[in-house]
């Protein structure tokens, strides 16, 4: 067995982000993942005649500049597929009514004279240290924020973003230059998860998946995780793609104040269920997602963006704590199908971060306690949720790892008899 250069502990995009640079950089990686496949957040269920649908993260930008980078090295690109133009379509469920919506109609529902009365003290208070909701309702009124914005910025995070900051570190929407050489939206063939199957197939990525660390500990001048069922992994490098409250549990023993930072970060578990139904067993028009008003789910999210000539898909947010009975006769309800017509039904249960307006200081708090360490952590608990956000990171934490000094006898020792083999070539 020969010990690679690189763990990663989860194999989510965050981690596999790290694991395309360590690759790239002819650094040999190992990729430990809990579950009994890669993605985390991306999950693109594929049924076995070839149909695909979006469990989790579902659009891309070309605003995404790093996303579209690994894209690229992951050889996805050739299978990017633009939006169609049901993404501009939506809809707002309030009281069992259902109103059609698209940009433009949007702002036909907005209250004009609440807006125009909040609208200049508003601007002039601006984003900082302020909430979505202080500063929305600041800008366009409560009742405008309420009616409309508000379910609209929950159905984004899939959690109300009423706390979320308004601007920085954990905000839900960022300026970035645009690559104007792809599409404005889009996503692959297979779903957006292609791109992550494409990393965990370069050269000199290994990923073990059904490897959930247990704890992860300094040996020498490198790291051993060791997983639940006893295996020990070991490399001078070390990056840690968890969410936070995993995180703060692999980080006590050697990371304390750091573990303790991590602790901070809020958490928030989103359960959804996805189903496909045939096309003309569908009421609803065709559409990218739909919003509600005080309901059980925060979204339900569409694959019409990429058509398929006989059926449809639909994955429901869910709030957490919800009996799976409940969740199904109500998407039954909404769908207007009985609950035995909906077929088998895909479920996840995911979880996220919850940033708030003192998410800057909990990072910059974390960062310092992790600074001279030769582990990145990476993962969407720290410039924000977004696609982008965490790719951005995982950039920035790995130059800051591959740059560090490290003694000579950085390689550790040899791995006891019982270690298992990671299997990596050469
Ligand atoms: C429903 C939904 C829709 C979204 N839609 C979009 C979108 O359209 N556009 C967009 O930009 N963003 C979207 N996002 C956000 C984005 O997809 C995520 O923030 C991002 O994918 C998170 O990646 P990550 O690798 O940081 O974390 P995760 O995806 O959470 O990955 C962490 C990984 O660590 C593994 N793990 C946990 N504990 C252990 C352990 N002890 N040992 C080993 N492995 C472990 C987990 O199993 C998981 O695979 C969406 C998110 C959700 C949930």
């Amino acid at each position: 067995m020969t010990t690679p250069d690189v763990l990663v502990i989860g194999g989510g995009l965050s981690g596999l982000a790290v694991a395309c640079k360590a690759s790239r950089a002819g650094k040999r990686v190992v990729v430990l993942e809990s579950a009994p496949r890669i993605g985390g957040c991306f999950h693109s269920h594929r049924t076995p005649d070839g149909h695909w649908f979006e469990m989790g993260a579902h659009t891309a930008y070309n605003s995404y500049r790093g996303f579209l980078e690994l894209a690229e090295t992951a050889g996805a690109a050739s299978r990017l597929r633009v939006r169609g133009p049901q993404r501009a379509r939506f809809g707002l469920l309030r009281d069992g009514r259902y109103d059609w919506l698209t940009p433009p109609k949007i702002l036909l529902r907005l209250g004009w004279l609440e807006a125009a009365l909040h609208a200049p003290l508003g601007i002039l208070r601006g984003k900082r240290g302020r909430s979505m909701r202080q500063y929305f309702e600041g800008l366009l009124g409560p009742r405008n924020y309420a009616r409309l914005f508000g379910p609209f910025f929950a159905a984004v995070p899939s959690q109300s973003a009423d706390d979320f900051p308004a601007e920085g570190p954990g905000s839900l929407f960022k300026n970035r230059p645009r690559r104007k050489d792809y599409p404005r939206s889009f996503g692959f063939d297979g779903g957006l998860q292609a791109v992550l199957d494409g990393l965990a197939a370069l050269p000199c990525v290994t990923v073990e998946t059904g490897a959930e660390v247990a704890s992860l500990r300094r040996d020498g001048a490198g790291w051993v995780a060791t997983t639940v069922d006893g295996r020990r992994f070991e490399a001078p490098l070390a990056t840690l793609a968890t969410p936070p409250d995993v995180a703060a549990r692999l980080l006590a023993a050697e990371l304390p104040v750091a573990a303790a930072a991590a602790a901070r970060i809020r958490t928030v578990v989103v359960e959804s269920l996805g189903v496909v139904l045939p096309r003309e067993r569908c009421w609803l028009p065709e559409l990218a997602f739909l919003v509600p008003v005080d309901d059980l789910f925060h979204s339900m999210v569409t694959r019409d963006p990429f058509p398929d000539p006989a059926r449809r898909a639909f994955v429901f947010h869910f709030k957490p704590g919800i009996a799976r009975e409940m969740r199904l006769a109500r998407m039954a309800e909404v769908l207007r199908v009985a609950p035995d017509e909906l077929g088998p039904v895909v479920a996840q249960r995911l979880v996220l971060p919850a940033p708030s307006v003192d998410h800057a200081a909990l990072v910059a708090d974390f960062d310092r306690a992790l600074a001279g360490a030769p582990l990145a952590v990476v993962g969407n608990w720290f410039d924000g949720l977004a696609i982008e956000d965490c790719v951005q990171r995982a950039f920035a934490e790995w130059a800051r790892i591959a740059a560090a000094p490290r003694p000579r006898d950085a390689r550790i020792r040899a791995p006891a008899p019982a270690a298992a083999s990671v299997g990596m070539p050469g």
